[in-house]
Order: structure tokens, then sequence, then C-alpha cells
């Protein structure tokens, strides 16, 4: 056998679903593993539900995961076109084909004949499958038809036996073809059904392994059937189970959000998406949990996928996405964090030095579970001097010798030059020390040293604040911050401050 080719096949009637890019990160991990080609087929043959803005989405949300393909709509490659609504000649020339095979034949029947017809199979309690009605149509009958322009669908003619689907993951599952009906396989209208655009596909784009989600099961019994009636190969089947809620049912919005760009969106890295949709039914067989991409294309290997449900559960995804941005530099975290600086913004946090920006997203990265829980702790460093927040307010009304203790700071602070960690860890000791020399404790500084220099009761480490505004700049903060009710415009460092 040679290198496989697999197909992720979207509908572009809505942006990537979770689920779908589960079933994409499946596809291209097989292809990656194996050396074979991924391919994108966009299955746009409805026309109405379809739309350019889904398209994109879809594109986006697999290139943002990392998931590439070799062929696909874009790119083009050997079987081309690969939109479906550009290869409906195919499906034509293929229905005819089973047409004058006697494989096909046409139906004549209205919705409306059809639905009087199966109401009355139910009524007498039986199961409606078609009946065949113009499958048994004279050849003159159907001549009229035509000649009077009557619109006809095209039924596959389903022969006797039994159809197996042979799977990767499940074995052999078997039917009786009685349990399928005659499908539709061209409307009334001329378009191909999605069961014929499908298989003629997979067929003309020589598709080794088809994987897809097991709501596709009764679809492939058609498909096998088609396979064979176009004197084709069937494709290895793989159908995984669906991801579904805590509740067990198919994963919806009412589970929240669903979409590969909502979780973009919410401030979720690439990385631990895909980490996490790997795992929800796939094991490499041991423990490890904390994937990159690469990683685990190194080790895909269908095998480990498991049958059982895969249950969507945001807390695990919310410590992978943890532990993922955990993993980055903090360079790599402020380029993580750009574009929702830009989003939300954030003129002042964009316009800093990129080594200021790197020490502030340094000081709250540690919090974060999402890129987005960096926005609001950072947006400390974009006030403006002179700024005190009512709370801080009454926290230094409340304190006692407050003008001592923001002249120890302003002073020890004015001091020091150097912005790096050191200084700003001597800092605070020297701090600490001069707290200890009156009988202080050292929150009794280094609390007032805080709202003095943010104007918050809350925020990053010390030394991170020392290290953002430098010990000079943090002096003169505090000096604007507490302006109002601490005089300290004149008070000079012990070892002056000469600016
Ligand atoms: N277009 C189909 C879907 O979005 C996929 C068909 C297939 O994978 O065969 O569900």
């Amino acid at each position: 056998m040679g290198y496989p080719r697999v197909r992720f096949a979207p509908s572009p009637t809505g942006k990537l679903h979770l689920g779908s890019a589960r079933t994409a990160l499946f596809n291209w991990l097989f292809a990656r593993h194996n050396k074979g080609k991924m391919i994108l087929r966009l299955e746009d043959t409805d026309a109405l539900r379809s739309s350019k803005d889904f398209e994109r989405d879809i594109t986006d949300s697999l290139t943002w995961m990392g998931l590439n393909w070799d062929e696909g709509p874009d790119i083009g490659g050997p079987y081309a076109p690969y939109r479906q609504s550009a290869r409906l000649e195919l499906y034509r020339k293929a229905a005819e084909g089973l047409l004058s095979d006697k494989k096909a034949y046409r139906c004549f029947c209205t919705p409306e004949e059809l639905s009087e017809r199966k109401q009355k199979t139910i009524a007498q309690g039986g199961t409606w499958r078609y009946d065949r009605k113009c499958l048994h149509l004279e050849e003159e009958g159907e001549k009229r038809l035509l000649e009077e322009g009557k619109p006809y669908a095209i039924r596959f003619l389903v022969p006797p036996g039994e159809i197996t689907v042979k799977d990767l993951l499940r074995g052999d599952i078997k039917v009786d073809s009685k349990e399928i009906d005659d499908f539709i396989i061209v409307r009334s209208d001329g378009r191909a059904s999605f069961h014929l655009a499908v298989v003629v596909d997979d067929i003309s784009m020589k598709i080794s392994h088809v994987i897809r989600g097991d709501d596709h099961l009764t679809n492939s019994f058609r498909h096998v059937l088609l396979f064979d009636a176009l004197g084709s190969p069937v494709p290895q089947f793989l159908h995984h189970s669906l991801m579904v809620g805590v509740d067990g049912a198919k994963l919806s919005k009412r589970h929240g959000a669903t979409s590969v760009s909502d979780y973009r969106e919410a401030g979720y890295l690439p990385s631990a998406l895909v980490n996490y949709l790997a795992l929800l039914s796939w094991s490499p067989g041991d423990e490890r949990e904390i994937f990159t991409l690469e990683e685990l294309t190194e080790e895909f290997d269908v095998r480990g996928i498991s049958a059982s449900k895969a249950v969507f559960d945001i807390d695990k995804l919310n410590w992978l996405n943890r532990r993922h941005i955990q993993r980055l530099s903090t360079k790599e975290v402020v380029q993580a964090l750009l574009p929702f600086l830009k989003k939300e913004g954030k003129t002042e946090l964009l316009s800093l030095p990129e080594e200021k920006l790197e020490i502030a997203v340094e000081s709250v990265r540690k919090n974060m579970q999402t890129l987005r829980d960096a926005l609001e702790p950072l947006d400390i460093y974009a006030k403006p001097a002179g700024y005190l927040s009512p709370q801080a307010k009454s926290e230094l009304e409340k304190t006692e010798n407050v003008s001592e203790i923001m002249e120890i700071c302003v002073s020890t602070l004015s001091s020091e030059s150097s912005s790096d960690s050191e200084t700003a860890q001597r800092i605070i000791s020297t701090l600490r020390n001069k707290a200890k020399e009156r009988g202080w404790s050292a929150k009794k500084v280094l609390w007032p040293l805080r709202l003095g220099m943010t104007g918050e009761t809350i925020g990053p480490d010390l030394v991170y604040l020392i290290m953002f505004w430098g010990p000079k700049g943090a002096a003169e903060r505090i000096k604007k911050n507490l302006g109002p009710f601490v005089n300290l415009d004149d008070k000079e460092g012990p070892r002056g401050n000469s600016e």
C-alpha cells in the first residue's frame, strides 16, 4: 500500500466546531504520522447555507491549530478542484453511468405523493422505506414522463445482501441491505446528494482512509454500496466517537462555546486546544498528558483511539491551557498576547518598550489560565502617575506614620538606579531592615510602598513593579500618586537626590 491519503471535508455552513476540529486533527495526525497527504475539501453544495465567512473561519482555525493541508481549494493539487460546487459535472456523469448500468433509476414521485404513501404505511403500523414504485415504471411510461418534462430524482438501486463497513476502530459492522432504502443520489433540482458527491470525490481524489465521526456510520453503508457500484475499492473507514457535553448530549451551543474561533478568542493557546482534542479519546498508552503537535505526530497511532464517548470537560482544557502557557517563554507569552492587547485597544501597553512589556507580562503570567486573564492585571502598568484608587486612598489614610514610611521608601528607591531584579530585591530587603530597625513589621512599609507605586491595593510582586518603573521612576510615581496628602516633594534620599 502506498502512503495514505486522507481528507477533511467540512461543509462551510457554520464556524469550525470543536467536534469537526477533532476530526480534522485525527486525519492530520494520521497523515503526518504515516507520511501521507492531507486534503481539504469544501463540501459547499448547499449554496443557501454555505458562506465565504464560514469558509474563512474554517481555514483560519485550522491554520491557527497548525493543521495544514497538502491539497485544497486555495492551493490546488493534482485532483482539483477541491470544492464540491466546482465538481457538479463529475457527479452528473457518475449518476448517468449508474443509470445506464441500471444501478440507479429515475423517480418521478413528488414529495406530496411520497408523504401520502409514507403516512399510510405508518398508519398501518409499517416502517416506511421507498416502495420502488418508479423502479417498476414501464419504459414507455418513463419516456412519456421525460417528454412531459416531469422533474425526477435519481435513486440508487440497493442490491440485496449484506453490507459490511470495515472500521479500523470497531471492526466489521454489518447490516442487511433490506434496512437501507433506495436513497436519492441526485435531487429533482439536479443537485447531487451528499452520498454521491462524497463517494465520487473520495474515488477521484484517491482517498485511502475515511476518518470521520460515528454520526456518519449509517451513511457509510450507503457509501460502501456506491463505491462498489462505481467499480472502485472501498477506502478504510474509521468512525471516531462524537464529542458530547457532560450531560451526554452531542456538544452544542447550550454547552457553551463550541467553535475553535470562540476558544481562540477566549484566550486558549492552539497547542493546548490541540493537546486537549487529541487526548479526548486517544491515549499514548501511558500517563503522559502534555503534548505538542510535534510530539503528538510522533506518537499518534490509531490503535490508541478509544470508541467510548468523548466527554468535553472545560476544567481539563483549562488545566492544559495553564500548563501550555507555563511552557512558553515570556517573550512567547507577549507575542501570544499582542492580538488581544490590540483588540482591546490597550495602546499604553502596546507602546511600551519590549523589555518593559516583558517585565509586566512576567509579573502576571503565573496566574494565567487563559491569555485573557492577563489583560486586567496588566492594566496596573497603564495607569498614569497621579492615580490613586479609593481603596488605596482609604488604606493610606488608615496608615500611621504614613509620611515617614513614604519618605523611607522614596529615599531608598532614589538611592538606586539600576532596574534589574537584583537591585529590586536589594531595595525590598533594605526596606525590610529599615522597618525592623524601627520595630515595625516589614508589611508596615511594603504595603504602603505598593499602594504608593500602583495606586491600587492588589497587583504583582513588588520586585516586578520596581523593575518596571525603575527605582527612580517608582519614587517619582509615589510622589505623584501620594502628592495630594503626603508632602514628599522636598524630601531627599539619604545620599541626596540630585534630580
Ligand atoms: N461534509 C461532511 C460533514 O461536514 C463530512 C463528510 C465526510 O467526512 O465524509 O459532516
